[in-house]
Parts: structure tokens; C-alpha cells; sequence
């Protein structure tokens, strides 16, 4: 989902990262604030208060962010959940969680943490401006805090619409999910509301933007078709989760994987394995124990002409952690791992011996065949 990040800091144990569209909306944010809010609400001044103001308030809105995402990640933390970091991207920011709330009441704790921490600051902005406003200092000073108080209500409110995937929604799901009992459908209301506010704001865009020839309509555009993609995308996470979680890889896996021999020349692993099966990587196994993988394209490292003179072994390389899986880990648990890795197969192995592989293609296959049989 978040395609180019860098790592800014780490804090509290949480690393926080920047997708590349964040860019965007800082330019955004600033922009917007030095030459038309600030201009609007205290005209006279000159143009570089303008653009501290714009600056500053731009700052505020990303510590702003980063409090809510904080609030999030520390509560699902302090319930025992695992969080990857934080990223800020395009629309705001995302706590990352490695896997979903596992009660009702810590989807409720950890969806509503986000919005109260708003809220709070939107108090404490609120009342730092009031505060300000009687001291000699100058009167934007005041109007900063009061613009982050106006942003941290902002972010609160639009936060609380029920649907998937705002916090609102998943105070909705949790709500439905303790009603219910049934996750899947709670997700799928929830869902389902989500795309709906999706839906509506892509609509109100249109309309504002040639209803009215406003500008901003094309950012309600933006936000309404991601909420539209990521409510859709809930759901499948959710049916795909109920699905695996719980059950042993093995149980998915395909037995006898295929796999070479270290001391296969290069030209009959290309000629008789990776021409013929086309997979991009292959385990190395002697007597059924892993040595490693050969990716078929390393063996580009090694001029055509002396294939003949080299085995697997020369440009073999030792498995990773992500790329392998014992036969018992949890099906869900090594989905994610793919998925986070990027990798598209994995290998499923008993200590050193070679059982199974498994790949995403085998698993989406198995979630649609269910789904066709049991409805
Ligand atoms: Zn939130």
C-alpha cells in the first residue's frame, strides 16, 4: 500500500516513515495556509509572517497527525498487538498493525484512541489561543493555535464517520462484531458504509469542482476513491484472515516441491528447470535437506559461454528468515509475511528438510474455491 518511504525517527519504539506523496500534502498544506488562510484571517501583514505562519502551521498539522496515528499504535500496543510503525502518506497518516485486533473491545480501544487524542488537542490548541490572545504577543501567535485547534476537530470529526476504513468504522465494526459475533459480517456493513462515504465524496467533488469551479473538489475527489479502494479492500482482508488463521501452513502447501542439486550444471538447470517450469526461484536440496536457493536470474552473473563449467552451487544463496516457513506456523501469519516481503512463494521446511512450497496464487485459489462451494 505504501509503495516509497523513508525512515524519518523512531519514537517510542515506533518508526516513523514517509510515504513520497506526503510531499504533496505538506506543499499543499503550506501553500494553502501562507497565501490564502492566513492572508484571509489576519490581512496587513507582511509576506514573510506569511510564510513562517504557513511554515509553522504546516509543522502543526504533522505533529497534529502523528499524535493521533501515536494514540492508535500505543493503545494496540499496550492490548498485546504488534505495530510496524507509522506512516504518513498523501491523505494523513496510518499506524501500521501487523495483524488485526483479536476482541471487540480492543478494536473498540484502539479505533476510538484516535479520535479522543484529537479531540484533546483541539482543547488544548483551543485554549492555548484564548490564552495567548491576552498576552502582548502578536495576534497571529494566537491565530496559529487556533487554526490547529480548528485542524484537530477536523481530523476528530471526519475520523468518526461510521464506515470502514475510519476510525468511526471500526468503532462500528467492533460494535456489530460484540452484537453479532460474526466478524465477517460486521466487516461487511462496516465495509460497505465505508465505500458509501467513499462514494459520496468522490460525488460532492465532482459537483464541487464543476458545480461551483472549486478547486478543492479534486482532493474530495482523491480521498473519496482511496476510502472507496481501502473499505472494499476490508473486507477481503477479513474473509481472507477467518479463512487461514488458525489452521498449519502445511495444510495448504503443494507436497515434493520441486528443487535442484547444487552440483547441477548451469545449463541443465536452465534448459531442463527454468525453461520448462519457469519458476523465478528454486530451493537447492541434497537427500531432501535445504542448502539454499538459485534465483533463475543470477544466473545472469555468469558469462553464457561458461554455464557448462558451473554448478548451482557457484551462485547459490542462503534462504532468508521470510522466505521459509515451518509446516505448523499459522497460514494467516505466513500470508502476511509474503505479503510484507513481497514474495510471491515460500518454502516449507521441517528443521533443514524440504516438505512443501507454498505460494499466494495456491492460497487466493483455495479462498475462491471455498467461496464458490460454501457461498
Ligand atoms: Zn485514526
Amino acid at each position: 500500500m505504501f509503495g516509497n518511504r523513508v525512515a524519518l525517527f523512531t519514537l517510542f519504539g515506533l518508526e516513523v516513515r514517509a510515504n513520497t506523496s506526503w510531499v504533496i500534502l505538506a506543499v499543499l498544506v503550506f501553500w494553502t495556509l501562507a497565501t490564502g488562510f492566513f492572508p484571509a484571517q489576519l490581512p496587513g501583514l507582511s509576506e514573510p509572517v506569511y510564510w513562517t505562519l504557513g511554515l509553522v502551521g504546516m509543522l502543526g498539522v504533522f505533529f497534529s497527525l502523528l499524535f493521533h496515528e501515536f494514540s492508535h499504535s500505543l493503545v494496540a500496543r499496550a492490548r498485546g498487538m504488534e505495530i510496524t510503525g507509522i506512516t504518513l502518506f498523501l491523505f494523513g497518516g496510518a499506524a501500521e498493525m501487523a495483524e488485526e485486533p483479536p476482541t471487540p473491545r480492543i478494536e473498540f480501544e484502539v479505533a476510538a484512541a484516535g479520535p479522543l487524542a484529537s479531540l484533546f488537542l483541539c482543547l488544548a490548541f483551543g485554549l492555548l489561543a484564548g490564552l495567548l490572545i491576552q498576552t502582548p504577543l502578536p495576534e497571529y501567535v494566537a491565530a496559529l493555535f487556533g487554526y490547529l485547534s480548528l485542524i484537530n476537530l477536523l481530523l476528530a470529526v471526519f475520523n468518526m464517520f461510521p464506515g470502514f476504513p475510519l476510525d468511526g468504522g471500526r468503532v462500528l465494526r467492533a460494535w456489530l462484531w460484540h452484537r453479532r459475533g460474526d466478524l465477517l459480517s460486521a466487516t461487511r456493513t462496516a465495509s460497505r458504509m465505508g465505500q458509501g462515504f467513499g462514494l459520496t465524496l468522490v460525488i460532492l467533488g465532482f459537483w464541487a469542482l464543476i458545480g461551483i469551479g472549486a478547486l478543492g473538489g479534486l482532493w474530495w475527489i482523491l480521498i473519496g476513491i482511496f476510502v472507496l479502494g481501502v473499505a472494499r479492500a476490508a473486507y477481503e482482508q477479513t474473509a481472507m484472515r477467518l479463512t487461514f488463521e488458525g489452521s498449519p501452513i502445511r495444510r495448504f502447501m503443494a507436497e515434493h516441491p520441486v528443487s535442484v542439486s547444487p552440483d547441477l550444471d548451469l545449463v541443465s538447470f536452465i534448459e531442463d528447470h527454468a525453461y520448462r517450469d519457469h519458476y523465478s526461484v528454486y530451493p537447492v536440496t541434497r537427500d531432501d535437506r535445504l542448502l539454499g536457493r538459485v534465483r533463475t536470474r543470477d544466473v545472469k552473473q555468469i558469462p553464457r559461454e561458461e554455464w557448462a563449467q558451473h554448478s548451482v552451487a557457484d551462485i547459490m544463496r542462503p534462504f532468508e528468515d521470510q522466505q521459509v516457513a515451518a509446516p505448523d506456523e499459522d497460514a494467516q501469519k505466513v500470508l502476511e509475511k509474503m505479503q510484507r516481503s513481497g514474495t510471491g512463494q515460500i518454502i516449507v521446511a521441517d528443521g533443514d528438510r524440504v516438505i512443501g512450497v507454498v505460494t499466494v496464487a495456491d492460497l487466493l485459489n483455495h479462498l475462491a474455491l471455498r467461496r464458490d462451494l460454501e457461498g
